[in-house]
């Protein structure tokens, strides 16, 4: 895979050097790749029961986005279906 770093983030770190402008000029002469920052979230659980056909109650969670808010049932993926956010965020406490 790739890696992408920002022009800004390249340039903060030439600051200063003798070739800060050799760099800076090939950064503008590069054409940008077309990156979609990553937005990173979570899933909040939230404690659901139900009453099966037996009587009996059931207790399970469901997870919703931290960024967008949707729910995505009892499953939690790697990212959001919905927004696309990647959920590595550290949970606060569950
Ligand atoms: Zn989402």
């Amino acid at each position: 895979m790739d890696s992408y770093f920002r022009a800004k983030d390249i340039l903060d770190k030439a600051m200063g050097t003798d070739s800060y402008f050799q760099i800076k000029s090939i950064l503008f002469g590069l054409k940008a790749a077309d990156v979609v920052e990553v937005r990173h979230g979570r899933w909040i659980p939230e404690a659901c029961e139900s009453v099966s056909k037996r009587n009996r109650l059931i207790e399970y969670r469901v997870y919703s986005c931290s960024i967008c808010g949707r729910s995505n049932g009892r499953v939690k993926k790697k990212y959001c279906p919905n927004c696309g956010a990647r959920m590595d965020k550290e949970a606060d406490h569950e």
